[in-house]
């Protein structure tokens, strides 16, 4: 069962997001306020988040940006009103991993959350998989078809990262600010180094280098 945390202070697009993701089978809490949605979604008794970014006290992306520095991973779905192509990039490069503009249809918001909990539903016990790419979560340890390969905890961070997005392009700034937290300024090249570690042990091909927009851990 998927538990979805919908944070919006307009109570009349609370209740529709809500009711209808409940008639889908999701367990739902929602919640009015910046402060009120950080304490939730740190948490970590979520597997999304949809976040609307005008909100009374601590706006949408300033939650978002707290959380990807206490490294708090959940997927996350920003809701607004502000369709700006601006506006888009900042939630983007503040960690989001899509955005919808207000106003919405529900069977879209719907299709985004199923994609976006994909990657959590193929994680099980034994960690996250990518094709013949095993990340065990509780050792840290990753398995290449079968072979165990030791990697250091940035690069098991950043691929976690790419994993639990997979088949997703993720930009070089979304994966400075998911494992490195903004410690780095976005012209650094941290990410493209150690994307070149990860693929000398998981396997060159397959880290995927999309031209212009970032990188892609493959599956198949
Ligand atoms: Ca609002």
């Amino acid at each position: 069962m998927n538990r979805i945390l919908i944070v919006e202070d307009e109570e009349r697009i609370a209740t529709f997001v809500q009711k209808g993701l409940n008639s889908k089978g999701f367990v739902t809490k929602v919640v009015g306020d910046g402060q009120s949605a950080y304490h939730e979604a740190s948490s970590r008794l979520h597997d999304l988040l949809i976040l609307d970014i005008g909100l009374p006290d601590m706006d949408g992306l300033t939650v978002l940006h707290r959380l990807r520095e206490e490294r708090v991973s959940i997927p996350v779905i920003i809701l607004s009103a502000r369709s700006s192509v601006s506006d888009k990039v900042a939630g983007l490069v503040g960690g989001a991993d899509d955005y919808l503009p207000k106003p919405f249809a529900f069977e879209e918001l719907l299709a985004r959350v199923r994609l976006r909990l994909r990657g959590h539903v193929l994680e099980d016990q034994s960690g996250l998989k990518a094709g013949g790419l095993i990340l065990d979560l509780r050792t840290r340890r990753a398995l290449v078809d079968g072979v165990a390969k030791d990697l250091s905890a940035r690069e098991f961070a950043l691929a976690e990262t790419l994993c639990r997005h997979r088949d997703q392009v993720l930009s070089r700034e979304q994966l400075l600010s998911q494992v490195w937290g903004f410690d780095f300024d976005p012209g650094s090249n941290v990410v493209d180094v150690y994307i070149r570690y990860l693929r000398k042990k998981l396997g060159a091909e397959r880290i995927e280098t999309v031209r212009g927009m970032g990188y892609r851990m493959r599956t198949d």
